[in-house]
């Protein structure tokens, strides 16, 4: 996930690129990049630059301005009278907007983009826009190549020279392939051959007064304003200039001038599209029209999980070349050593059961915080595998720590590409759940849940314990996960208005058996820490061994009873809440009629494969949790006493 912004009109376009920039740090921020068509004449004053150049030695990687903003085009092979000038930097928009100070960036013409990294480190080399072999295409770019590998081979073969790690590369160097005829035809070209998500939006200097893009499931959206034109990631980056906006839908493409916009599908045919007008204020549209950020991650899930699926399960097949281990190893292995903190921990909990059943091959979980200091045992043929969404958890950095001095080989499952713990870790997982605001982790956990299911699928397939069949069967319905978790956001209302009843009641038990009592846990983790209501997630049968002297009048039982193969027994354990006066809210599967016999309330959820509830039981989880704090007007975004990423012990 990133942010990208360009403009074409009347006005000067670098302090529009920044300030839309800004605004859309909330969706990426580890990079920033602005390209620019510029006249050659104009070019920056080389005395001037060269002054700027003794004062000013640059954070990123001690490199100076002049490294940093690069005229390009003046390679053999470009006769082009306009220039690209373009300037990119590790970090933040703001170091950005201090490394264009004082020079020469007037133009009428731009694109920008804050990255969000998903394929190479943070670097100034990796930031966007990237550009063509002769300098004359510059791309700017929102998504995943999913067969970026593939493409890169193959111009490389025909002569191209890449220099990043990005996936994103590959799409200029594509253009300049298709340049005979008109730029966006080009772009048309281009969408045909790439497989995975892209909002792409792309200068040509040889076409000076237009900006070509394209979408294929990323986010794109045309402002129309009164002395030029837009696009834009969000409409919040460009709100300060205009209200009127286009949508453009997957695998359109759009050729945008100063008072000119096409919009064209698949095939190449114009198409008309009326724009709407908005009236949203800034901070509620960078939260989408959600009223929280927590709210808005919760239903960005059914993307997340695609994204995170992205480039693992291509056409029903299972590739994990970033795990880095032969056949042979995985075949050794003979224990899984799984750490985590808090979500990230109930993650590994339910990764330990899959990879158990499907692998044979057995897990151990422990919190990092109490790894670090057992002087821990770490046998040889053990895979050692860290989950933390942020990368910086200091207690499982601890760990990874103490673990590879004793010789541990680390696999990191994280969120933030470059981050501390994917650095100092053998090989790196990246879930591609885009960046979370919200302090209470939602899309990142059930991304998380994605890597375990694809992991165990994939150690499974390799041990030979999983039968072929059921493997196929398994691949088969994670394609159809995103829709039934959308399916279950449609009915949020429905959890809401049981939010409504139960936000008065102060003790809450959450019970699950097998995938459920992750889940418990979990849910029981998102009600306390944003509705500061006392929550314990507990397995159903341990109910009799204390927690159900706790039952009475005054108490919520939420029962995670879908259809499993424990569901019978369930059952039971709602059955003997229920004899002790509890209200009880069930999660079940569809057509379960049965259930409502011991529920006040029930939450039905779509029926899948046994081993699969934990990723649909959770949503409706995290939706009680937080329509109950809303009801007792919690800040959700940023719960009391907490932060986003542990970085104290
Ligand atoms: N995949 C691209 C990269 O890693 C784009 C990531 C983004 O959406 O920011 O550079």
């Amino acid at each position: 996930m990133c942010g990208i912004i360009a403009y074409v009109g009347d006005k000067y376009c670098k302090d529009i690129i920044i300030n839309g920039l800004k605004r859309l740090e909330y969706r990426g921020y580890d990079s920033a990049g602005i390209a620019i068509l510029i006249q050659n004449e104009k070019v920056i004053d080389k005395e001037q630059q060269d002054k700027e150049k003794e004062k000013n030695q640059n954070k990123d990687n001690n490199k100076n301005k002049d490294e940093l903003i690069e005229l390009i085009g003046n390679e053999p092979g470009n006769s082009s009278a306009v220039k690209i000038l373009t300037a990119k930097q590790a970090g933040k928009i703001k170091d950005l907007e201090e490394l264009l100070q004082g020079q020469n960036f007037d133009s009428h013409i731009g694109i920008g983009h804050t990255r969000w990294a998903t394929h190479g480190a943070p670097t100034q080399i990796n930031a966007h826009p990237h550009s063509d072999c002769i300098g004359k295409i510059v791309v700017v770019h929102n998504g995943i190549i999913e067969n970026y590998a593939e493409l890169k081979e193959e111009l490389i073969q025909k002569g191209h020279k890449f220099i990043s790690e990005t996936d994103t590369e590959v799409l200029p160097h594509l253009l300049e392939e298709y340049k005979d005829g008109d730029f966006l035809l080009a772009m048309q070209k281009l969408i045909k051959r790439i497989k995975g998500s892209g909002a792409i939006v792309a200068l040509n200097s040889d076409f000076p007064d237009e900006i070509v893009a394209a979408r294929i499931a990323s986010p794109l959206i045309i402002g129309i304003g009164k002395d030029g034109n837009f696009v834009a990631s969000d409409m919040p980056a460009v709100l300060e200039h205009t209200r009127n906006f286009i949508i453009v839908n997957d695998f359109e493409t759009i050729r945008l001038k100063k008072d000119s916009i096409e919009i064209f599908d698949i095939d190449g045919k114009l198409i008309q599209r009326d724009p709407f007008k908005v009236n949203w204020s800034i901070t509620s549209a960078e939260k989408s029209g959600y009223e929280d950020f927590m709210l808005k991650e919760i239903f960005e899930q059914p993307f997340g999980i695609k994204e995170t699926m992205r480039g693992r399960l291509i056409d029903g097949n299972l590739q994990f070349e970033e795990l880095n281990m032969t056949e042979e190893q995985i075949k050794n292995l003979n224990k899984i050593q799984i750490i985590a903190c808090g979500t990230s921990s109930h993650a590994a909990l339910l990764g330990k059961q899959l990879i158990e059943r499907w692998a044979r091959i057995p897990v151990e979980v422990e919190v990092s915080s109490e790894y670090r200091y057992k002087d821990p045992i770490v046998e040889k043929n053990c895979l050692f595998i860290a989950i933390t969404q942020s990368g910086e958890t200091i207690d499982t950095l601890a760990a990874i720590r103490e673990a590879k001095s004793k010789g541990a080989k680390i696999v990191a499952i994280t969120n933030v590409v470059g981050s501390t713990v994917a650095r100092e870790s053998d090989s790196v997982i990246y879930t591609h759940a885009g960046p979370e605001v919200g302090v209470c982790a939602t899309k990142t956990f059930t991304a998380q849940i994605i890597v375990m299911y694809l992991m165990a699928l994939y150690f499974g397939k390799i041990t030979g314990h999983i039968d072929k069949e059921k493997y196929a069967k398994i691949i088969e319905e994670l394609e159809f996960i995103p829709n039934k978790i959308q399916l279950i956001l449609n009915d949020a209302d429905k959890i809401k208005k049981i939010a409504d009843h139960l936000y008065k009641y102060r003790t809450f038990l959450f019970l699950g058996r097998l995938s459920g009592l992750p889940i418990a846990l979990e849910g029981a983790l998102k009600l306390k820490e944003i509705s500061y209501i006392h929550a314990e997630g507990y397995a159903g049968g341990e109910m009799k061994h204390g927690p159900i002297a706790l039952t009475d009048t005054n108490t919520t039982v939420v029962g995670i009873v879908p259809k499993d193969f424990v569901y019978e027994k369930m059952l039971s354990n709602i059955e003997e809440v229920k004899a002790r006066n509890a209200t009880i809210l069930t999660i079940a599967t569809e057509g379960d009629d049965e259930i409502q016999k011991y529920s006040n309330y029930v939450f039905y959820i779509p029926s899948t494969i046994e081993e699969l509830y934990g990723i649909l039981t959770i949503i409706p989880l995290q939706l009680l949790a937080y329509y109950i704090a809303k009801n007792l007007g919690r800040n959700v975004d940023q719960p009391r006493n907490l932060a986003k990423s542990v970085t104290v012990e």
